[in-house]
């Protein structure tokens, strides 16, 4: 596959392109240039090359299913819609029975991953948080457990006393197999002060996934973007992943997600405009030279936005999640969940080929 450059519209974009084609790392200064060009199909053509170098014209999905085992949450993520206080209507935290039933009621044999996250509940012990993912390791073998956010763990340690390398290490016994991306929002103090004051702070982020790759573990890295952070704090944040991808190679996706507007804490007016998610699908792509995957995460884009994103550089639509619950409670407007045939009816309409797969890409089935 080769780089047309004829239809080249901004001129300022000629030597990023000579370094796309030379394989050549983007700086900071790349990035920002990027993001001031309105010439959104040569961008989309970068990513596309990119992509299709490191991925060929494949397309991965998986059949998951998210559980949130709890929504109470000692911390005040402007954002969030989905925590609650302990007391306040609406508040939850299954017990072993209920996870199970929970689980029983959605659950079909092709699902091969639980991708499992809730709130910092500091009314029930760490050893409830293990026996989450003993009990569905237990019961359900077969499925990969990636559970927990990096944030999560730094909670996790705080109430138990232990170190995050020791949580991670009573969770691996238990059944963890990976780390979700989530908690990550924007890897900036500035930014993370503001919007996400009780949680994981960047070092602590970051330190989690580097334990978490020591340990053996493959991890995901998340980025909520379309709120406060300039566009400077996204491309530190995508630097700072891909300086520790450098260190570790544990990461197996970026997945940007747009923010969601419903909470008036967070102060924002409207939605992430379509221009503004290709253009960071397609610039991660770009920048994250040494991730092998960039997801477009449907369920905050939408499922058509997904689709053209495919051939703007991500190789990854993420899964069918049966019932997603925290994007919603903060105003995603799409279905909770998904079905194969709609993911695979989406990647061929891009001329695009599915490939299903397992937690790690390795191949379930080609279609
Ligand atoms: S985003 Fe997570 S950590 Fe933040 S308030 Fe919501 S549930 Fe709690």
């Amino acid at each position: 596959m080769s780089l047309n450059t004829e239809m080249v519209l901004d001129q300022q974009l000629l030597p990023i392109i000579e370094k796309v084609k030379n394989g050549q790392r983007l700086s900071l200064e790349d990035g920002l240039t990027l993001y001031a060009s309105t010439d959104l199909l040569t961008i989309g053509q970068m990513a596309n090359y990119v992509n299709m170098k490191r991925n060929g014209n494949h397309v991965y999905f998986i059949e998951n299913l998210y559980i949130n085992p709890t929504n109470i949450c000692e911390a005040r993520c402007k954002w969030c819609g989905f925590r609650r206080d302990p007391e306040e209507d609406g508040a939850y935290a299954m017990d072993e029975e209920e996870l199970l039933a929970y689980v029983e009621k959605r659950f079909n044999p092709r699902i091969r991953e639980f991708h499992i996250v809730g709130g910092h509940n500091h009314t029930v012990p760490f050893e409830y948080y293990v026996n989450t993912v003993r009990t569905l390791k237990k019961h359900y073998p077969q499925v990969t457990i990636k559970a927990y956010t990096a944030a999560e763990i730094v909670f996790f340690a705080k109430i138990s006393g232990l170190t995050e390398e020791e949580v991670l290490k009573e969770l691996m016994k238990a059944g963890l197999d990976s780390l979700p991306g989530g908690g990550a929002e924007i890897l900036t103090e500035e930014y993370r002060k503001k919007m996400s004051p009780d949680k994981a702070t960047t070092d602590e982020w970051l330190h989690v996934h580097r334990l978490a790759h020591e340990l053996g573990m493959k991890t995901h890295a998340t980025m909520l973007y379309g709120s406060i952070e300039s566009l400077q704090d996204r491309l530190t944040h995508m630097i700072r992943l891909r300086e520790l991808q450098d260190e570790t190679n544990g990461y197996l996706c970026f997945i940007p997600l747009a923010v969601q507007p419903k909470k008036a804490t967070a102060s924002l007016k409207m939605r992430t405009s379509a221009f503004d998610d290709m253009k960071t699908l397609a610039i991660s792509r770009l920048m994250l030279d040494n991730f092998p995957h960039v997801k477009a995460y449907w369920i905050n884009i939408g499922t058509q936005l997904t689709q053209m994103a495919i051939t703007f550089g991500s190789s990854d639509i993420h899964g069918t999640l049966v019932e997603e619950r925290i994007s919603h409670a903060a105003g995603a407007l799409t279905q909770s969940g998904i079905t194969r045939d709609e993911l695979i009816y989406l990647i061929k309409g891009a001329n695009k080929q599915p490939i299903e797969r397992d937690t790690f890409y390795n191949i379930v089935e080609e279609y």
